[in-house]
């Protein structure tokens, strides 16, 4: 059927007429006969067996019965009336009951001949009956497309109230294959298809409609899965391809001296297997002639900042600056001291650039970036203002990626007259299966194993009446030499109460950790920004045993004397949250601990969070489960949940698939990226199509 035919108003379809369009329009957004043959049933009904009335249980199951009305009655009850038929077969009687529309139905009932009904069976004073039952004749029933397993679609409250029934929408689809001859045609190249052995366009629309046996209709859904997989990347690769092309970036060719001297003589420990990848697809980026624009994923503690290290140091041997930018002061400060070391052995000019820095120095450093003397620039935001002028920006580095916005990356691309190299470090992971369907303008590269030696955290969960205990912990471990962070939940619309919690928590902490032995620091969103890093560089010191604090310790400090992790009513906090703070410990040499405290009223979901973090300490095992119970929607946040419109795929469930579409997607484009080799005739004509009819944009925010 050619495609014109299925851009047809949905109108137009016999049975449905302007009143049903309408409906059609505005709850399941069907405007074409198109939009119709893409509606996908959520689930089907096994209508394979026919049960005998004599058969019936008491399970309140739903099932399929062939027999005949031999009588039919209304009964007046207090509220309302209720039509009741006496439906029989060989075996035995039953009743079918309707409290809606009676007259409709009695009128178009017919008495003594046999039907096939389908429904939810009651057991209802002493005799089984079904109320409002799916009923068909059986010459109908035998004649028609409809199949034992039956599609059940979408609906809605509106729609089943005015009449428009899964069995309407039903034949709808049976008469839009009537008309089309159920002939479609092929939206995937024969290649394709026979290395995957996958059903053919045709066969695969007939079954997820009418599905003719269970192999058939896990077939079809197969396809068409990985059908409407397969688009959404070539889009978002296309997408990827096309800014390459189009943005020229420096093209660094050389690994020189400082890379080598680096690596040769001062790399203080061998690097993971991990990391020698990361730094190899880094490089391969820099020396090709397009621009970089890199996710570098990797959990706490996994080793980003050497791979940051080695690749500026990429972009000085070819003659360029690099920078780096962190979201906070502390972490800026923690960047340069880190660096300061390797640069002095190498002799190469760092300087730090933060919003305390005073003038005289910013001066410098302004001078130094315009005349080319300053190699590496560290800072916080302050690296984004006007007056920060590179002399030849080659690479610029963000770490904790989630504290800036698109906006500030995009900030960084103009402080050149070409756009630098981008790498954009997170701790945060993103299961692989969203990175790969959201992040299509940006390269993935993912840390996932630590350096040797590192270990694991020991998490326990803890009810609120066993405080004491764990205090008695938190002495033993200060004792030995280690410090403490107790950490409450900052929730904005209790923000008052939040507060007052802290207070309290930080009052009775203070009680039960007396001076002079003990010494108590806190930290909180209302405090100065001089205050806050003041208390923050106490306990970075060593000069106060316990950090009590609201979330703000949450991104990347490194204490690695701070072995106990405390998380006050952790049920209040998301699995993403609750393993970045955690990340917090277990950065030194010795045992760490987190400590997860509830009350006795738990969700199932907060069980379940709770359950995860004490069983593993595998940030994407962690971020897989935080996708299932919270939905891709959420984790993303609104702005990209359009992209998980998915019709048929499951972005979680269907991740295999996913990642086959992926390569597909990507070795069709690779190897013909304008899709102009006749064999992708089929997939650029789709390809035309989903743009034109805007179908593939839905998807893409
Ligand atoms: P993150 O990925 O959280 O930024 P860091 O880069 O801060 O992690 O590294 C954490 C610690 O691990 C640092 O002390 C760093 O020196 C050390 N480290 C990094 N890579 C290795 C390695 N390959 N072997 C041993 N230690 C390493
Ligand atoms: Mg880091």
């Amino acid at each position: 059927m050619n495609s014109n035919f299925l851009q047809t108003p949905i109108e137009y379809l016999k049975g449905v007429g302007p009143n049903r369009a309408d409906l059609l329009k505005k709850e399941l957004g069907i405007f074409t006969f198109q939009d119709l043959l893409n509606l996908f049933p959520n689930r089907y009904l096994d209508r394979t067996k026919y049960y005998k009335i004599s058969e019936l249980q008491k399970t309140n199951a739903e099932v399929q019965i062939k027999g005949k009305i031999i009588h039919l009655k209304t009964v007046e009850q207090k509220r309302g009336k209720r039509l009741v038929a006496t439906f029989t077969d060989e075996t035995g009687k039953m009743e079918l009951v309707w409290f809606r529309g009676i007259k409709w139905i009695r009128a178009n009932l017919k008495i003594n001949e046999p039907y096939v009904i389908f429904g939810r069976v009651n057991w209802f004073q002493n005799i089984f009956s079904m109320p409002h039952p799916e009923m068909e004749l059986l010459k109908e029933h035998e004649k028609s497309l409809r199949s034992a397993m039956q599609p059940v679609y979408p609906s809605t409250e509106k729609l089943s109230s005015s009449g428009i029934t899964n069995k309407v929408i039903n034949n709808l689809m049976q008469q839009l294959f009537l008309d089309t001859k159920s002939s479609f045609a092929e939206t995937l190249s024969n290649e394709v298809l026979n290395e995957l052995k996958l059903l053919p366009k045709n066969k695969a629309l007939f079954n997820i409609h009418f599905p003719e046996n269970n192999e058939l209709l896990a077939k079809a859904q197969y396809r068409l899965k990985f059908e409407e997989l397969f688009y959404i990347q070539l889009q978002l690769i296309r997408k990827n391809l096309i800014h390459k092309s189009k943005i020229k970036g420096y093209t660094f060719p050389n690994v020189g001296d400082y890379f080598n001297e680096f690596f040769k003589s001062y790399l203080p420990f061998d690097l993971t297997a991990a990391q020698k990848r990361v730094i190899k697809e880094i490089r391969a980026d820099l020396g090709s002639k397009a621009q970089m624009n890199r996710l570098l994923q990797g959990d706490v503690g996994s080793g980003k900042t050497v791979v940051a290290f080695m690749s500026m140091l990429i972009a000085l041997d070819n003659g360029f600056q690099a920078c780096l930018m962190a979201p906070t002061e502390i972490l800026s400060v923690q960047h340069y001291n880190g660096l300061l070391k390797w640069c002095n052995q190498l002799n190469i000019s760092i300087f730090l650039l933060t919003g305390s820095t005073n003038t005289s120095k910013r001066r410098e450093i302004h001078e130094n970036l315009e005349n080319g003397f300053l190699q590496l620039l560290i800072g916080t935001h302050a690296l984004l203002e006007d007056k920060v002028k590179f002399k030849n920006l080659g690479l610029a580095i963000i770490d904790e990626q989630h504290r800036f916005g698109v906006a500030q990356r995009s900030k960084l691309w103009h402080k050149n007259v070409s756009p630098p190299h981008i790498l954009v470090m997170t701790a945060t992971p993103i299961p692989r299966t969203l990175a790969m369907s959201v992040y299509g303008d940006l390269d993935i590269s993912i840390i996932d194993e630590l350096p040797p030696g590192r270990k694991d955290i020991k998490t326990v969960h803890r009810f609120d009446a066993n405080r004491l205990k764990v205090f008695r912990f938190l002495k033993d471990e200060i004792s030995k030499g280690r410090q403490v962070y107790i950490v409450y939940p900052l929730i904005q619309e209790s923000e008052a109460l939040d507060y007052k919690d802290l207070m309290d928590g930080y009052e009775s902490i203070v009680r039960e950790f007396p001076m002079p032995d003990y010494q108590v620091s806190i930290v909180h969103g209302k405090m100065k920004p001089a205050d806050k890093d003041f208390e923050m560089n106490r306990f970075v010191k060593g000069e106060t045993q316990i950090m009590v604090a609201t979330t703000v310790i949450e991104v990347g400090v490194n204490v690695p004397n701070a072995s106990v992790m405390v998380i006050e009513s952790a049920e209040r906090f998301g699995l993403s949250q609750l393993h970045q703070l955690r990340g917090r410990v277990g950065r030194g040499a010795e045992q760490s601990y987190c400590i997860l405290m509830t009350s006795h009223k738990l969700t199932h979901d907060a069980r379940t969070r709770l359950e995860t973090m004490v069983k593993t300490n595998d940030g994407f095992e962690i971020a897989e489960t935080d996708l299932k119970l919270r939905g891709p929607g959420d984790i993303m946040g609104t702005q990209q949940s359009g992209v998980l419109n998915l019709r048929i795929a499951d972005i979680v469930k269907d991740s295999e698939i996913l990642k086959i579409a992926r390569s597909y997607a990507k070795q069709t484009l690779t190897s013909d990226p304008s899709l102009s080799h006749p064999a992708n005739a089929v997939v650029k004509s789709t390809y035309a199509e989903l743009v034109k009819y805007r179908n593939i944009w839905n998807y893409i925010s």
